[in-house]
């Protein structure tokens, strides 16, 4: 009887010793198991992580260069290979170009020469009354832009023309001047208003609106309009040189026509032409 109480006894302290043994190593297992496993869990999503990341660099990596070399045209053709934010940037690198175009032409068209009346329709004559210069018939408040890139020379906020003294300085009403980079004075009179920031000093682009075209000064009653003159310089008093000193039409021809015809030298010949005694001689 004792024999199987033997064997029960054999087994259970075997049992137990196999207990107490695996069971530590059991316990390191899971818990090396589990390190590993979390060990796992970190490099998974790190790489599921660093495989878009990665493609989204090469992804940009195309597009970098492509900037540098003038060629982002093909910039959008990585774009489909990933879904929402290359669809963002490729919509974005076609507004980034818009704009270097525009600014591009905005400095092209600073040493150009514009039509100074801008988005409305305007006639003019080929021949102004006593003295060169050009009146340009259009609607009141059309825009009167700078003709050209340059300072702004002078500038007339008040209407103080008198039909019954109709002094000369007076008879342009609200005005503009500006000299432009080459050195040539354009001047737009009989304006219905001067835009705020146009100011003695300011340099202004070509195509920047000045004011709106009216009927101030001398031009009451006429029929609203843009007198333009084209002289060289002078100090502000010489307001005959100032209204025009050479033949506008055939450059606002050319303007009008998206040409651009410089008057430089058509001024210094009538420069030299009037004279060194600068007084006013026609409709004075
Ligand atoms: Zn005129």
């Amino acid at each position: 009887m004792n024999e199987p109480w033997t064997r029960a006894k054999t087994f259970t302290v075997s049992a137990l010793v196999t207990v107490l043994v695996l069971a530590p190593v059991a316990v390191l297992m899971v818990a090396r198991g589990g390190w590993l496993a979390t060990t796992a869990t970190d490099r998974g999503p790190d790489k599921a992580i660093r495989d878009p990341s990665t493609s989204a660099t090469l992804t940009r990596a195309p597009v970098r260069p492509s900037p540098a070399g003038e060629l982002r045209l093909p910039a959008p053709a990585p774009a489909p290979a990933a879904t929402a934010r290359p669809d963002k940037r490729a919509s974005s690198a076609p507004k980034r170009n818009k704009v270097a175009n525009r600014d591009a032409q905005s400095v092209g068209r600073a040493a150009r020469h514009v039509f100074p009346v801008a988005d409305c329709s305007a006639s003019y004559a080929q021949a102004h009354h006593d003295y060169p210069a050009a009146d340009v018939f259009a609607a009141r408040g059309c825009l009167f832009v700078a003709p050209v890139t340059g300072r702004v020379d002078e500038v007339n906020r008040a209407d103080r023309w008198q039909p019954d003294t109709n002094r000369g300085p007076d008879r342009g009403g609200l005005m503009v001047s500006i000299v432009g980079r080459d050195d040539v004075r354009y001047y737009g009179a009989h304006l219905e208003t001067v835009f705020p920031g146009i100011r003695v000093g300011r340099i202004v682009k070509a195509g920047t609106p000045l004011g709106r075209v009216g009927d101030t000064g001398s031009a009451r009653g006429v029929g609203t309009h843009l007198h333009f003159g084209l002289s060289w310089p002078t100090p502000t008093d010489a307001w005959w040189i100032r209204r025009g000193a050479v033949p506008p039409a055939v450059f606002l021809d050319a303007w009008r026509a998206g040409r651009d015809v410089s008057p430089v030298a058509a001024t210094a010949k009538a420069m030299r032409a009037y004279g060194d005694d600068s007084r006013c001689r026609a409709y004075c």
